[in-house]
């Protein structure tokens, strides 16, 4: 790939400056996808728009037999890239650019995707552009502040489904003859303006569900929206269409409320779509969904609240991101960290999912609070020089740290005035491109509060604030109750205090005293709720004064702000012994989340976090919760465990999982979540494959053996080396899917053999081998927790390889090997300065002779070596 491809935020503000697009005319002919023979398919553009200068470039990643400028024929300057045009009138008057090329299905998830279904051997086919892959599929000026109405014509096999952003103005049919068979050609009607990452086109023979929303319109009319679910026709008996047309129908009412500007789009089409890359993406009015949400087997409450959040993040995203647009990378977060938001807001103001805080602060907040740790990390308001740094940036900051700290926003201006803000600015800029200013300007205009303060330290800065409790005692009462605030910009090293509206919650143990016959229950309940402004470094909470000295001391109850919570000692001590008393789930779930980060910054033993996992778990209610405890419980005894201690601990989280299995209640949530649990503790726990055989076998009652817990048993069990061949092709047979086949793969990976390993390296490494869902599936099996000493001889070889794997893989794929192959299970030594473990110096060293490597690179390999040093140091105060 030519270096040009790399667009900087330079050269796209240079071309914006002169240039106006108004439309695209892009013809696509997908007549011959279904023929796997074919690679590449016929693509024209036409571009209609105004410059001021004579010398312009469309971006197009493709092969380009011909170019027309003006009705001129062109020879095509072309870098692999950049279409150069030159000669363009710069008068005011308009030019017509036709570029005419092929375009490469992909397998990797970007630019137009192609599937074959191995159920029906039917083809699947769908876009997916951001950041920047529309310039695959179509020559494009591919920046998002150059928006467009665009019109898309599709030629398809005449049985297929095909959408677009907008619905089709005009189907054609040809018949078959004996060049072709029966074909349709599809053309919709033109879109508004819109950004060309955002545009779409899906394919297939896919399974459709109509359904409708109507809503009132201020001028007294109806807004009439058609909506359509789809998904593959191998998967239209898991479609829970009624559940999710429900969640549809109450986000579309919910947003039309809260942002009083009529649903934008016409009408809106959720498509699930195999090999996805991502969980959702916001395409206007055909909004594309991993397909791992339409459930084939059982899913507990807190995977449908998970598919609720994501339907709403995307539809929140046709107001914020598709009306309103970022003018570039940098601003990424103006349409993501508000998108997060919304999705638990509406969550709980318009579904079932009232709880849906609670698993923003278990889960979504423990990513930000992890990627804010890293030195590769950066201020919301990111600075985002090119396209490579900006695929890197959806990440935990942009995503989970801007949505809270908008929640702090919303507790800091108050609901009432963030929404006036919101609807202010939609009524602003809509079908336009925005930066920072003009929100901040659209909510204080609202609030009445100046915002610049708050905007630098909270969206201009990086890193976790870091709030603890001190507390003196006078007699039994609190004689004074302290908020202390420590906090640095990691970028900068400069200290950062942060202004935080918070609550502080007062809790106190009482020993059986719920009356109830025989209960003696042991609850600890919240006494006090204190709201306070904690500013600079040590903010008194006056109104603590002469209360009961309590037994637990929560600051940030409720989650209103973003920061790591520390426990004070005595607040330690009673979390330890009655954590499971807790009896309200946020505030269990924010302590969950203290004890975590404590353990990730070795200040409590890992060995002291898994106790309290397996004393307090088995008490937990919460799938979200517990499904996320148990996930920190393997990475605990991974990565944070001296080595001594873990193969003891590894039997104790197997153990523990199969009798809390036993334990739970028959087909509940709980049941399903330990049976998860146990079978990913047992792929490092070789003594429990006998109980996996025994759940396989249907011995557990009312537990529903689906095909992803089953597929799971059997990978660890092929890890543990007490699987055969014969037994891992029996369960694809039994399970003849496309997800069959990805989990079958991982499963043949994952077995214990120096010559599974070596193949499994030699088709990672080979671009073009295997698809973007398989390459996760055969990392998942080279880089098992158990074969430390297998992949050892791979660490040379991952670091003579890093660059080469950046230049010969695609973006996407590249990101997941680098990420996937390294080194990343490794043991410290005790009285042995971590920095000094062969692997970290082997990657400083890597750092050290690459400084040229591309900046994206050099940002994974420095994460990566940072996650290792933070297990090593976790390890040694552990020991
Ligand atoms: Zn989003």
């Amino acid at each position: 790939m030519s270096t040009t491809a790399n667009l900087t935020r330079t050269a796209a503000r240079e071309r914006s400056t002169h240039l106006r697009v108004s439309e695209y005319l892009v013809r696509l002919d997908l007549s011959g996808a279904p023929d796997p023979a074919r690679t590449t398919f016929p693509t024209t553009t036409t571009v209609r728009f105004t410059a001021t200068a004579p010398t312009t470039f469309l971006d197009f990643l493709s092969e380009v037999s011909s170019v027309v400028v003006n009705g001129r024929s062109v020879v095509p300057e072309h870098d692999g890239s950049r279409v150069l045009l030159t000669g363009l009138t710069a008068d005011g008057s308009e030019n017509e650019v036709t570029v005419q090329g092929e375009g490469l299905y992909s397998r990797t998830g970007e630019g137009l995707h192609r599937f074959t279904d191995p159920v029906d051997g039917a083809t699947y086919l769908y876009t997916q552009y951001e950041p920047a892959d529309s310039r695959r599929v179509f020559a494009t000026f591919e920046q998002p502040d150059l928006k467009a109405s665009f019109t898309f014509e599709v030629l398809a096999p005449a049985a297929w489904e095909v959408l677009s952003n907008q619905v089709p103005a005009e189907v054609e049919d040809l018949p078959a003859d004996g060049a072709h068979p029966a074909l349709r050609r599809w053309t919709f009607a033109p879109s508004p303006r819109m950004s060309s990452y955002l545009t779409a086109v899906v394919a297939g023979p896919y399974h459709r569900v109509d359904g409708h929303w109507s809503a009132a319109l201020p001028d007294g009319g109806t807004l009439e929206v058609p909506l359509g679910l789809l998904c593959r026709a191998s998967l239209a008996e898991h479609l829970d269409a009624e559940r999710l047309l429900e969640v549809t129908r109450q986000g579309l009412d919910f947003f039309h409320e809260a942002f009083a500007f009529p649903y934008p789009w016409g009408k809106y089409d959720q498509v699930f779509v195999p090999e996805y890359n991502l969980g959702a993406m916001e395409n206007p009015g055909c909004v594309t969904f991993t397909e791992s949400y339409v459930f084939r087997s059982a899913a507990t409450r807190a995977q449908y609240q998970a598919r609720a959040n994501t339907i709403l993040h995307e539809m929140a995203h046709m107001w914020f991101g598709d009306l309103v647009t970022p003018r570039w990378w940098d601003d990424l977060w103006l349409k993501e960290s508000f998108a997060d938001y919304m999705g638990a807001h509406a969550s709980v103001a318009a579904t079932e999912f009232t709880d849906a805080w609670v698993a923003f602060a278990h889960r979504r907040k423990a990513w930000a609070y992890t990627q804010d740790q890293l030195p590769t990390t950066h201020p919301i308001v990111a600075d985002i020089p090119d396209l490579e740094a900006a695929k890197q940036n959806f990440d935990g900051i942009t995503y989970a740290k801007g949505a809270a700290v908008l929640k702090q926003l919303v507790a800091y201006v108050g609901t009432e005035a963030f929404f006036a803000g919101v609807r202010a600015y939609f009524q602003q800029h809509q079908w336009s491109a925005t930066t920072l200013g003009d929100l901040l300007a659209a909510l204080e205009g609202a609030s009445g509060r100046d915002l610049a303060a708050w905007s630098r330290v909270w969206l201009e800065t990086a890193g976790t604030p870091v709030l603890t409790a001190r507390v003196t005692a006078d007699g039994d009462k609190i004689a004074s109750l302290v908020v202390t605030q420590e906090g640095a910009d990691p970028v900068t090293g400069q200290e950062v205090l942060r202004p935080h509206r918070l609550a502080v919650g007062l809790y106190a143990v009482t020993d059986g005293a719920d009356g109830r016959t025989g209960g003696a229950a042991t609850t600890l309940r919240r006494t006090h709720r204190l709201e306070v402004d904690v500013t600079g470094g040590a903010t008194e909470v006056p109104d603590a004064r002469g209360l009961a000295l309590p037994d637990l001391v929560l600051v940030n109850d409720d989650d209103l702000t973003y920061a790591k919570v520390r426990l004070d000692p005595a607040s330690l001590a009673t979390a330890r012994e009655h954590l499971g008393a807790l009896t309200d789930t946020l505030p269990r779930s924010l302590v969950w989340s203290a004890l975590w980060n404590a353990t990730r910054d070795a200040l409590l033993p890992a060995a002291d976090y898994l106790d309290l996992v397996l004393r307090h778990g088995p008490g937990e209610t919460d799938t979200a919760v517990l499904a996320g405890l148990t996930a920190n419980a393997r990475t605990a005894v991974e990565h944070y465990l001296p080595a001594a201690q873990r193969p003891r601990a590894r039997g104790e989280q197997a153990d523990g999982a199969w009798s809390r299995l036993l334990a739970a209640e028959p087909g509940s949530d709980v049941q399903l979540v330990w049976a998860r649990a146990l079978a990913a503790a047992a792929a490092v726990a070789p003594a429990a494959a006998p109980r996996l055989r025994e759940v396989l076998a249907g011995e557990v009652p009312g537990l529903p053996l689906g095909p992803e817990l089953r597929w799971s048993l059997w990978q660890s069990l092929a890890a543990v080396g007490d699987a055969t061949r014969e037994e891992l092709d029996g369960e694809l047979a039994r399970d003849a899917t496309a997800d069959g086949a990805t989990q079958h793969l991982a499963a043949l990976v994952a077995v214990p053999d120096p010559e599974v390993k070596a193949a499994a390296w030699q088709e990672l490494l080979t671009p073009g081998a295997l698809t973007n869902d398989h390459v996760d599936a055969t990392l998942a099996g080279f880089a098992q927790p158990l074969h430390r000493e297998l992949t050892a001889p791979y660490t040379e070889r991952y670091f003579a390889s890093l660059r080469q794997i950046w230049a010969e893989h695609s973006i996407e794929i590249a990101d997941r090997l680098v990420r996937g192959l390294y080194p990343a299970h490794q043991d410290a030594e005790p009285g042995r300065d971590p920095a000094d473990h062969p692997v970290l110096r082997r990657t400083a060293d890597w750092l050290e002779v690459n400084p040229d490597a591309p900046a994206a690179l050099r940002r994974l390999v420095v994460e990566a070596r940072d996650h290792l040093l933070r297990a090593l140091r976790a390890q040694l105060a552990s020991g």
